[in-house]
């Protein structure tokens, strides 16, 4: 399609998903497109490598292709105990960005202040748009990564600077919140949608996994028996990171 053809092939009409528009990832074998194959960053196991493939090439995308951060920047990533938002924590820390980070339980937030987060802000307890200027001297962040939606959209809105940019990649509370659009073009903020990223990203993501040593957050491995387990475990509100798979000895 057009979109293949100038090499977005994220936007393609015809994308499908494996797990999500195909059936079949809970197996010892698949079948795949030899095109879709990338070598394993050499320093991390199977598990480990499989979490690479969604939320931190989500994350990727949306941090550096599409939001375009800096070193110098400034971050806010809401709910940091949902996968892709915990993906982008990390990926921002690691060059050198700082990094606020929100969830509702003090735990995650703990969890993420002990993974590279600079600062940590309960979303349950505090007003973040106004910890958010405290925190940046009244200024504003730089960008702001958000999957939540509707339930943090205004605080999200009224914690960028001037210029800023919010990126997004779903909206598990609502997809309408009101739009602000006096804030947007007064302030001439940019609302980017993203989602998932093409394979130059997911191979440049690979190298620079390798290059700085970056492990993804898992949080659990079950056997291929213990799929249900596992499954209960992916729906249980205490856990951060992924939930692995093995399906044959991994490492
Ligand atoms: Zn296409």
């Amino acid at each position: 399609c057009e979109f293949c053809q100038r090499g977005d092939d994220v936007l393609c009409t015809r994308m499908k998903l494996m797990g999500e528009h195909v059936d079949g990832t809970f197996a010892q074998w698949l079948s795949v497109p030899v095109e879709n194959l990338f070598p394993m960053p050499a320093h991390l196991d199977f598990v480990q490598a499989a979490a690479l493939g969604v939320n931190y090439l989500t994350a990727w995308r949306m941090l550096f292709t599409r939001a375009q951060l800096k070193p110098w920047e400034t971050v806010l990533v809401f709910g940091v105990g949902g996968g892709v938002s915990l993906a982008a924590m990390q990926l921002a820390a690691s060059i050198g960005a700082r990094v606020i980070v929100t969830s509702r339980e003090d735990d995650k937030l703990q969890r993420a202040l002990a993974l590279g987060a600079h600062e940590a802000i309960n979303g349950r307890t505090e007003e973040v748009a106004r910890r958010v200027m405290a925190l940046t001297d009244g200024r504003g962040v730089d960008v702001v990564v958000e999957n939540v939606g509707e339930a943090v959209w205004a605080s999200a809105m009224k914690s960028l600077v001037r210029g800023g940019r919010l990126v997004t990649c779903g909206a598990t509370s609502g997809d309408q919140p009101p739009a602000d659009l006096k804030r947007i073009f007064i302030r001439q903020l940019q609302i980017i949608g993203s989602t998932s990223g093409n394979a130059a990203e997911f191979r440049e993501l690979l190298a620079y996994v390798e290059r700085h040593g970056i492990t993804p957050v898992i949080d659990s491995v079950y056997p291929l028996a213990a799929i249900h387990e596992a499954l209960d475990r992916l729906e249980s509100g205490s856990r951060m990171g992924k939930v692995g798979l093995a399906l044959q000895p991994s490492g």
